[in-house]
């Protein structure tokens, strides 16, 4: 462990004078954070003010309201993210640092209350950080450098400049490559390629001690796989190489409905085991989670007929799967889609398709965003809960939770997912915690609410909780935070120990991501 640094007369004396300047009003400073800090470079991009301040302790979720940073670091340079992170590791009285992407977290995962919130945003506003360079190599494998400040929206149109694209997506794309590789990265895609963090060559990370470290799976390996899906704990990734394939231009994009559980997912298990869709999910429609939702994508003519099958039934299952095609193969796509589809059991007449390009396909969520933005809805209490669900136990967890829990509540809420992926596509390597099964489903629970009634939603999670628990479905939660230790060690289960020995090696001063409180409390 590096010696920390012995404080130097000209620091007493800038303390001594930063204490004599925040006392006549130049420029507040919060006790909490040590003063010499106001002597370094980067001084001059720490705001301390309540302004930015309160911005970096909001997110999506707006659930938790933890006591505010002390400052926000507006970074203009890599170097200026690793002075900081440098000089809390060698003070004496170490303080925390989280980084923060889009802030999209549920839980307060991108806050550090009392510390200082680097926001990553900053490097791309001044074309500062790594940016996204693509590297075309048809023999080899193409690939794009990128910043992990960068959103994957912008991954997108950069690539696509190429003819190439990444494999992996999230069903959003206006989140961070630092964030999305902090969690997963999952989507309709991770059944055939992975998640994101499956599709990472190498990266430039940031330890807790201060040190740029590039690392991949055959370099200094313990820190790739650490970072991956770790939650922020060892490091911030200044650099993401991501895979990319030829980008098909257009998508064939075809939604089924069934009245009957076990029929959809034997439909949806059968179309992962097989080669040839690019994408699937699926989705549930009842009383409170119609077909109209923020990211739904049918047209409105199609409502009344699919609104009076839940008037039926109750619950409707829709199954969602994609092709992609280009001109080369537009004249064979319908015949492939036919061959694949062939032997499904949906609803006679419940088939959807609609042909779309490539961009509005993985950016559909936009629209919904964007519409409910216009209404006020999008900036308000989100207590989603996402879950990833062994096989062995879907079918119980449709019974106690799709049919008998979900339901209980009938004001309308969000959309709920159910799809499954494959263990084999995750490396065992990662940080990241699957069930250990070789298929399992993922279920996302995107509840919203008004500012003030999330508690029944938040009360009906903790209800599938315990529902789980009580009926032995060994459940692993996703983008999901615990509050205590003992949570967090069963959480991981056997991987615990090698998380908290990577944590004692990349941020042994426990400094990074504290709003996950696995090794900090707030
Ligand atoms: P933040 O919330 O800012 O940060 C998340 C965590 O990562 C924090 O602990 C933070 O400290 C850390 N972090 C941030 N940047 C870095 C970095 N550069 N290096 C190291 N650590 C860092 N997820 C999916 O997997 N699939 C989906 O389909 C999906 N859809 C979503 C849809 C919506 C509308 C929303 C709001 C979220 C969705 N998510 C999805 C969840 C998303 O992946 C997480 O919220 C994730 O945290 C990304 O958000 P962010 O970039 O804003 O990161």
């Amino acid at each position: 462990m590096a010696k920390s640094c012995p404080i130097s007369t000209s620091f007493i004396i800038i303390s001594v004078l930063s204490h004599f300047t925040s006392s006549i009003g130049l420029r507040p400073w919060p006790d909490v954070l040590p003063y010499e800090l106001q002597s370094l470079d980067i001084a001059s991009r720490l705001r301390v003010d309540p302004d930015a301040t309160r911005m970096a302790s909001r997110d999506f979720g707006r659930l938790v309201h933890p006591p505010n940073p002390a400052a926000v670091l507006y970074p203009s340079s890599i170097e200026d993210i690793a002075s900081l992170v440098k000089f809390s590791y060698n003070h004496s009285s170490p303080f925390s640092i989280a980084a923060r992407g889009q802030g999209h977290s549920l839980r307060g995962q991108a806050m550090a209350s009392h510390g200082v919130v680097v926001e990553m945003r900053s490097l791309n506003n001044c074309s500062c950080g790594s940016g996204i360079r693509v590297t075309k190599n048809p023999i080899w494998g193409s690939y794009a450098d990128v910043g992990g400040e960068q959103e994957w929206i912008d991954v997108l149109q950069a690539t696509l400049k190429h003819g190439l694209a990444p494999v992996s997506w999230t069903d959003y794309l206006y989140l961070t490559i630092g964030g999305t590789l902090s969690n997963a990265g999952i989507s309709g895609q991770t059944f055939r390629h992975g998640p994101q963090i499956s599709n990472v060559y190498e990266m430039d990370v940031l330890t807790g001690k201060g040190e740029l470290v590039t690392c991949s799976k055959d370099t200094n390996s313990e820190l790739f796989f650490a970072v991956l899906g770790g939650l922020g704990q060892f490091g911030i990734i200044t650099r993401a190489r991501i895979a990319l394939e030829p980008a098909p231009k257009r998508v064939k994009w075809i939604q089924m409905l069934y009245d009957d559980f076990s029929t959809f997912s034997r439909d949806q298990e059968h179309l992962i085991s097989i080669n040839g869709l690019d994408y699937l999910e699926g989705s549930l429609f009842m009383q409170n989670s119609p077909p109209n939702s923020w990211r739904s994508s049918f047209s409105p003519s199609e409502y009344p007929r699919i609104s009076s099958l839940i008037s039926k039934n109750g619950i409707i299952y829709c199954l969602e799967v994609v092709k992609y095609y280009d001109e080369l193969t537009s004249h064979t796509v319908d015949e492939e889609l036919q061959e694949l589809l062939k032997g499904l059991n949906f609803l006679p007449g419940f088939v959807f398709t609609k042909d779309v390009s490539l961009v509005d396909f993985l950016n559909r969520v936009h629209s919904g965003e964007l519409n409910l933005r216009a209404k006020g809805l999008w900036d308000v209490p989100h207590p989603w809960l996402n879950l990833f669900v062994p096989r062995s136990s879907i079918s119980d967890f449709n019974s106690g939770v799709f049919r008998d829990i979900l339901p209980k509540i009938n004001q309308t809420t969000g959309p709920f997912l159910v799809y499954p992926m494959i263990r084999n596509k995750w490396d065992d390597r990662t940080s990241a915690v699957i069930p250990d099964e070789d298929i399992f489903y993922t279920v996302g629970v995107l509840h919203s609410s008004g500012a003030d009634d999330w508690e029944p939603l938040e009360n009906q999670n903790k209800e599938i909780l315990k529902f789980c628990d009580k009926a032995g479905i060994k459940i692993k939660r996703y983008l999901s935070r615990y509050t205590t230790k003992e949570d967090w060690m069963n959480h991981f289960g056997p991987k615990w120990r090698t998380f908290e020995d990577r944590k004692a090696q990349f941020d042994p001063k426990m400094i990074l991501s504290p709003g996950q409180q696995i090794f900090n409390s707030v």
